[in-house]
């Protein structure tokens, strides 16, 4: 039987810290210790919730005993692998903390500067997110990617953070609980929650070299950070009206149609010139197809969305009948009779 998440709805805690692991067999037993001295120090209510996300190396046996040896600790064993996103969300799920703070199993955040974002918490921030200064990794490989991709989403997203990629972060609880994550979408979640209001800040903090293992993402990760991206932007600015989006390109596409074919149609009405072998005429006929194309498809994807929402804002309630007391001007019982199937 798969085991569905369990959610928690009520802080019961301070801290929940997030960590996904994947094959990182030489690394628990450091951070293990790491965490611990980090966290004891920091001297406040926590729990630990580690992601085995379907490691195929030792990580399930050392994550046990770990788990067996500290009571803080638990461990959730997916049974393959399913993504660094997945196993976050994985995390957020059952985490109890009042703050839930994320970092990497490969100790490339240092535990230490756990202290540092919390303090940031304090101040009163519902995100806060690590900016890691000094980065050990190769240049064009790894960090101008990086650099441009920060850019591109800062100003897209009009969330402003230079280090978007590093895992270490903290997030209100409502905010771990509230958003809702699928792909790679996890490098994006303080853009994604700038929609409930959120506030968000970062802290400079460490970055260290990896010491055992490698890395889980190679070069390809560019391209999905990419397509992830053109992904939030839409979702940001246009996911509730889509029409917009597509309406605006099928106007401008189906407009410059409309013209050039009345261009043509007046000059062969005044010139008495063929206007069959144009290109000009195919052109005109391609913008206007586009044209009601993109609206037809802005229309559809409307209806996808109104679909989602509504699909969302089911009520949690069924009210079988309300009586209302003397105070109200109009005495009215009403009676509302529950739908037969729910
Ligand atoms: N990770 C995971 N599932 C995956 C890939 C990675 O849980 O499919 C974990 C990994 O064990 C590490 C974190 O996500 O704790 C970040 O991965 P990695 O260090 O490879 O990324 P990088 O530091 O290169 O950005
Ligand atoms: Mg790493």
């Amino acid at each position: 039987m798969p085991i569905h998440p369990e959610v928690i709805e009520q802080p019961e805690l301070d801290i929940s810290v997030v960590i996904p692991v994947y094959n990182e067999e030489g690394n628990i037993e450091r951070l293990h210790m790491e965490l611990t001295e980090a966290l004891e120090e920091i001297g406040r209510d926590y729990e630990v919730i580690a992601i085995n996300d379907g490691s195929r190396d030792k990580t399930y046996e050392l994550l046990n005993e770990v788990q067996k040896k500290d009571s803080r600790w638990h461990v959730i064993h997916f049974r393959r692998n399913f993504g660094q996103t997945a196993a976050m969300s994985a995390g957020f799920d059952a985490a109890r903390g009042e703050i839930v703070v994320t970092i990497d199993a490969d100790l490339q955040n240092d535990p230490r500067d756990i202290q540092k974002i919390l303090d940031k918490f304090e101040e009163g921030y519902d995100i806060v997110s690590g900016w890691r200064q000094d980065r050990k990794e190769p240049f064009f490989l790894r960090r101008l990617p990086s650099m441009t991709a920060n850019r591109i989403i800062s100003n897209s997203t009009g969330v402003k953070l230079h280090d978007y990629g590093c895992t270490l972060k903290a997030y209100h609880f409502e905010v771990a609980k509230g958003v809702r994550l699928y792909g790679e979408l996890h490098r994006f979640i303080p853009a994604l929650a700038s929609q409930m209001g959120v506030r968000v800040t970062e802290v400079p903090v460490k970055d260290r070299a990896r010491e055992w293992g490698s890395s889980k993402y190679g070069f390809n990760r560019t391209f999905k950070v990419m397509l992830d991206l053109i992904a939030v932007t839409f979702l940001l600015s246009y996911f509730n009206r889509p029409l917009y989006v597509f309406g605006a390109a099928g106007f401008f596409l189906g407009g410059i149609g409309t013209l050039m074919g009345l261009y043509l149609t007046v000059f062969k009405l005044l010139t008495e010139n063929k206007i069959g072998d144009r290109p000009l005429l195919q052109l005109a006929v391609l913008f206007m197809v586009l044209g009601v194309q993109f609206i037809s498809t802005g229309i559809v994807a409307d209806m996808v969305m109104r679909t989602y929402h509504e699909s969302q804002n089911k009520p949690i309630y069924y009210i079988r009948e309300r009586r209302r007391g003397q105070s109200d001007k109009a005495v009215v019982n009403e009676k509302v009779i529950a739908p037969e199937t729910i």
